[in-house]
């Protein structure tokens, strides 16, 4: 089992407290969603984990089985296991979907067990047709003129290629319709199991009718104002944010 502990994390944006202390603690095999009004910082927390320049970690610890991921280069947190899905994914012109993969799968593999081209191309067909994507996307520059959907899909097929330990997923559900969204799920859903630990940023409760979560945060003005089983996130598609912030902090 690996756990990815985050202590009191404060976080800074041009000198503006944006996280003001958030604790949880993620195991392998475990699935957290954190939902929250926009703006609450959830994004922030993913970006602060993942080491993104932007933002500055002012008070507080994360680590990585006792690991401090802060202290580490981006690239280290990911070749330690950590992988962003990230809200609004870039496009890399110039550099294939595959050649990309490869590359980042390689990266978290010693110099005598880099992957070979036969095997990586049968496993990418595998998770490809999972995520029934088409063969041509493999071949596409990365992002490049991908829609909405084909990107959001495209995040999931590289954490299935790259296997992370931990798995930060932003948003991956806006702007999908309900066959997109149910596929997508089922790339998550896949990736369940002892080695495998996930944290989904959502604003909808819907995502979660197909990932079903363990617990569920709720996160409000750069705290986790709320924590509790999947019935949370019914209670807050039923009730709203403000009719959450009249009922206890849970736990
Ligand atoms: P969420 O993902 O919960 O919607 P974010 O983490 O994206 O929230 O944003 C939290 C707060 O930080 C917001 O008030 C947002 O305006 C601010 N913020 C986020 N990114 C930046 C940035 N690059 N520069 C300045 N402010 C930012
Ligand atoms: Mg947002
Ligand atoms: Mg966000």
């Amino acid at each position: 089992m690996a756990t990815l502990e985050i202590i009191d994390l404060h976080v800074a944006i041009e000198g503006k407290e944006i996280l003001k202390g958030v604790d949880l603690t993620l195991n392998t095999n475990e699935i957290h969603a954190i939902m929250g009004p926009n703006g609450a910082g959830k994004s922030t927390l993913a970006a602060a984990i993942m080491g993104n320049p932007a933002y500055e970690v002012t008070q507080g610890q994360v680590l990585l089985d006792g690991q401090d991921v802060l202290e580490m280069e981006v690239d280290e947190r990911a070749r330690a296991g950590l992988f962003l899905a990230v809200q609004y994914p870039s496009e890399i012109p110039g550099v294939t979907n595959a050649s990309f993969l490869r590359a980042a799968m390689n990266a978290r593999r010693a110099e005598d067990d880099k992957i070979g081209v036969r095997q990586f191309m049968q496993k990418l067909d595998e998770k490809m047709a999972l995520l029934e994507m088409p063969e041509e996307m493999a071949l596409r520059y990365l992002n490049e003129g991908f829609s909405g959907g084909e990107k959001k899909r495209n995040e999931i097929l590289q954490c299935l290629m790259i296997e992370p330990t931990f798995a930060l997923l932003d948003e991956i559900d806006s702007g999908l319709d309900i066959d997109a969204l149910q596929i997508v799920a089922r790339g998550v859903n896949a990736l369940r199991g002892e080695q495998f630990g996930s944290l989904i940023i959502t604003h909808y409760q819907r995502l979660l009718n197909y990932i079903q979560p363990d617990i569920v945060h709720i996160m409000m003005d750069g705290r986790i104002a709320f924590s509790g089983g999947p019935e949370l996130a019914k209670q807050l598609e039923a009730e709203g944010y403000k009719g959450l912030a009249t009922t206890e902090k849970e736990g």
